[in-house]
């Protein structure tokens, strides 16, 4: 006899839910509500670090400025190396870096030169100083020497005229060595995101506020505070707001007007104070509300008037993982950056890894190399999405893709190791 089953509906326990995106749909429909932001501001250089270029940067001098030397030694005319046998030159002079040697080089004569001085008018090649003898003003050389030699030309690194960054480039600290470098003190960059963010639930106090029976400190606000920075967003934390439709309502309208882009965590299930999800249908539009992953099914993405709205789900490994893979490259479009590539690397998975069928999972791994150089992971332990000491030990997410079932030990798995934004210089 069969057993009759009830009614239901597809729970966060199922795996498979028909009504959720996989995660490529999800990002292509992001990725296509997103218009990079245009408005440009002027920073001073060292402000410039982790922001993005609003123009082209084009060179004004060439660099090195002056043929230079790539070696201490002895600056010559060519036409002076002996072909065969043994010449002497007499000592002119010398040229220090910051102090050139301003008159021209004369036939038999060399002048002393040390690295990065300006090479004489009339000189073209530098004998190294282990390669001569020198001794009463006078060097003297052998055949060995080529012409040009140890020479670095003027704008060998970047010439006049040179584009040396495009718009849209991230300033790294080598991008700011290289725009002092061109004795740039100012550089145009696109405004940054500005971010509303505040956390829903009846059950969150704040530091310092004492739990009661259930409750829980908002950790949501503080993970997200520190990927926002990394990311170098602008913030505006709004606090935790209560399951309140009226109070959610009208942090939805305050967030929408203030921000570019809102998130929220909590609240976006459909549980009875679940009221996320309802509230974003009346005040703007639900682009999509589900995703075929764990953590973080369900994860709304709308509009809140002109602002992007993504309603992360509460569980704090949720928060970070929905924005790793999916605000962070919105966060990005949005500041006019292209998409980073998504390096995913393959290791042998030291144990077996739980995994049923149905939806893509980020499973938390520490990715080690072996004493052979290969590339091992193994995950952190209790994969739960409220287990935020999982995203403390981890170094990478083990992706399991839709189809994958159990994945024996031994076998080769993909992992995306934590970029800076979770995990910083250590
Ligand atoms: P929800 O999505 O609102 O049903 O929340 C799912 C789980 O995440 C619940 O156990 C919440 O207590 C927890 N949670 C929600 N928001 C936060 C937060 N800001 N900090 C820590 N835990 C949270
Ligand atoms: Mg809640």
């Amino acid at each position: 006899m069969n057993t009759p089953l009830l009614n239901t509906q597809p729970s966060c326990d199922d795996d498979f839910d028909p009504a959720s995106l996989t995660c490529a749909e999800a990002l292509a429909q992001i990725s296509a509500q997103i218009r990079p932001i245009e408005d440009l501001e002027q920073v001073a250089l060292r402000s410039a670090l982790g922001r993005v270029l609003g123009a082209p940067v084009i060179s004004r001098i060439n660099v090195p400025g002056h043929i230079n030397s790539a070696m201490d030694g002895y600056a010559v005319r060519a036409e002076d190396i002996p072909v065969d046998g043994i010449a002497s030159l007499k000592v002119a002079g010398s040229s220090f870096a910051g102090r050139p040697w301003l008159e021209p080089l004369t036939a038999g004569s060399a002048v002393r030169i040390m690295t990065g001085a300006v090479v004489p008018e009339g000189a073209d090649t530098i004998l190294p100083q282990e390669q001569v003898e020198a001794g009463d003003g006078q060097i003297r050389l052998d055949g060995r020497h080529k012409r040009g030699q140890h020479v670095r030309a003027a704008g060998e690194d970047i010439a006049i005229g040179d584009e040396v960054l495009c718009k849209g480039q991230f300033v790294n600290p080598a991008e700011l060595g290289l725009l002092a470098s061109l004795g740039i003190p100012e550089v145009t960059v696109i405004r940054r995101p500005r971010v509303a963010f505040f956390s829903t639930g009846d059950e969150l106090r704040s530091l310092g506020e004492t739990l009661r029976p259930g409750d829980v400190h908002d950790s949501n606000r503080y993970t997200l505070h520190g990927m926002l920075t990394r990311i170098g967003a602008e913030m505006i934390d709004m606090g935790v707001v209560v399951d309140d439709p009226e109070a959610l309502a009208a942090a939805f309208a305050r967030a929408s007007k203030v921000a570019d882009v809102v998130i929220t965590s909590g609240g976006v299930s459909v549980g009875e104070a679940d009221y996320t999800r309802e509230i974003l249908t009346r005040l703007g539009q639900v682009h999509f509300w589900k995703i075929a992953m764990k953590p973080g099914r369900p994860l709304a993405f709308g509009h809140l008037g002109k602002a992007l709205f993504f309603g992360l789900p509460g569980n704090p490994v949720s928060v970070m993982v929905t924005f790793y893979e999916f605000v962070q490259p919105a966060l990005r479009r949005l500041m006019g950056l292209e998409p980073a590539p998504r390096i995913l690397l393959k290791a042998r998975t030291v144990g077996e890894l739980k995994k049923r069928p149905g939806r893509i999972e980020f499973q938390r791994g520490i990715l080690h190399q072996s004493a052979d150089g290969a590339l091992e992971v193994r995950a952190t332990g209790d994969q739960g999405s409220g287990i935020l000491s999982s995203m403390v030990q981890a170094n990478c997410f083990i992706v399991l893709d839709m189809d994958t079932g159990k994945v024996p030990a031994g076998s080769l798995v993909e992992v995306e190791l934590f970029n800076g934004l979770v995990q910083g210089f250590c």
